[in-house]
This record gives structure tokens, sequence and C-alpha cells, in this order.
């Protein structure tokens, strides 16, 4: 049987699409760079499309929540985060300051990397 979109359980590519393009403008406006391996970002930006599907709102998608639809209208978490917006604080490495060991030179993803990430969910 071959996967789909669907039964993987992925994002749509609107949402995706939406995420990418946020986060490369994102980065680009705070001075921030995507991680030097690429697979980081596309993981954190297909679960943050994958909330924006599931829940309306880029919830951010590396932690764990009791109940999600609170944590949407609460907002602290919707991307970017408050701990980004005031601090440059992204503990899920998608936003990373240029003195971070882990910061590469990239404000960009290929559509490449974002689908392979995905096919390896
Ligand atoms: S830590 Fe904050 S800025 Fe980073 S992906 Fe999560 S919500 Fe977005």
């Amino acid at each position: 049987m071959t996967l789909t979109r669907e039964n993987k359980n992925l994002s749509s590519e609107k949402s995706l699409q939406t995420i990418k393009s946020f986060a490369e403008k994102y980065a680009n406006k705070t001075n921030t760079y995507f991680c030097i391996d690429p697979s980081v970002t596309a993981v954190v930006i297909e679960g943050l499309a994958k909330h924006k599907d599931q829940l309306g709102a880029p919830l951010c998608p590396c932690r764990h929540y009791e109940d999600k639809q609170a944590e949407v209208k609460a907002t602290y978490w919707n991307c970017p985060c408050v701990p980004m917006r005031e601090r440059k604080e992204c503990h899920c490495m998608l936003f990373l300051t240029p003195d971070n060991d882990f910061a590469g030179k990239q404000q960009q993803i290929t559509q490449e990397d974002l689908e392979s990430a995905r096919a390896n969910i």
C-alpha cells in the first residue's frame, strides 16, 4: 500500500507552505538562523504545520500539553512563542542566534529537505 499524506498523518501542503514562509521571513527579521542539520528545521516546520491543521494555530510542537486547545487559547506557546519574542529563545532549535553552536548559515529551507524529513516521519 502506498502511504498518502493522510494516512501518514502529515500536514496539509497549504499549512506546510504557510509555516515554511513564516519561518523564513521570521528568521530574517530576527537575525536568527536555521539549524546546521536541515532535518531538525524540517521536523519542527512539519510539527507546526500539523498543529495549524489540527488546532487552527501553530502551537509549539516541542512540548507536551494536557489540553492543546486550551494552550492555543492561552497563546503563550503559539509560534513565535513568548520566550522567542522576548529573548530569542527557541527550544525547538528552529530559530538560532548566530552564536549558537548549532546555527547554520541558512534562513531558508529547500522543498527537498522538507520532503525528505517528512518521508522519515
Ligand atoms: S520554541 Fe517558540 S519559536 Fe521555537 S518553534 Fe516552538 S513556538 Fe516557535
